[in-house]
């Protein structure tokens, strides 16, 4: 039996996506064996998320500030707008540092089966956003999901009376993908977005 502590704490790293009760379990014993090297730092990260971020008003990204990073950066275009399902996206899309515009996080996607519908994610804002007019392009970076894809749809009907341009992401083959590990739908996306060999 161990004890009430270690249980405790495993039962809440235990709710971690991705996280399971034995990865939980072997995370806290490598945390209480290296209780002096790793804790400290790790308090103070935990510490420093509950006590500093906020979601930006604007956009929904989380950041430190209200409106975030992104959003109060003059150098960054403002009429282009980067529609998102999840902050995750707002982070990965600015790692790669191809889109110099700003972004609109949904808070999720359109599913019927589990009951997601426009009122549920942040589509009014995304509508208030664009009606005023100050952006020229809206880029629908939903996920290669069926889902993604619905909302997608969704939002670019919403859109189209907006004097604006929609684009979508291209979706095909990953770089460096190899045709045997791709699932099923990104082959025959990939099959249907095909261009004459240059
Ligand atoms: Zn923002």
């Amino acid at each position: 039996m161990a004890s009430q502590e270690i249980e405790a704490l495993s039962s809440a790293l235990a709710r971690l996506p991705g996280l399971g009760p034995r990865s939980a379990r072997r995370a806290v014993l490598w945390l209480v064996k290296n209780r002096e090297g790793a804790l400290p730092a790790l308090l103070e990260a935990l510490d420093a998320v509950s006590q500093q971020l906020v979601e930006c008003e604007i956009c929904g990204n989380v950041d430190t500030a209200d409106p975030c990073g992104i959003c109060s950066d003059p150098k960054r275009d403002a009429r282009q707008l980067c529609v998102v399902e999840d902050v995750s996206d707002v982070w990965a899309l600015d790692r790669a540092r191809l889109f110099r515009g700003r972004y609109h996080v949904l808070g999720g996607r359109l599913s019927a089966l589990d009951g997601v519908g426009p009122d549920d994610l942040n589509i009014a804002s995304l509508m208030d956003r664009v009606a005023g007019g100050a952006v020229d392009e809206v880029v629908l970076a939903m996920n290669a999901t069926l889902e993604g894809q619905t909302t997608a749809h969704y939002l670019a009907e919403r859109l189209e009376s907006h004097p604006l341009r929609i684009t979508q992401l291209a979706h095909g083959l990953p770089v460096g993908g190899e045709l045997d590990y791709l699932d099923e739908g990104t082959l025959a996306q990939a099959l249907r977005a095909r261009r004459p060999v240059e």
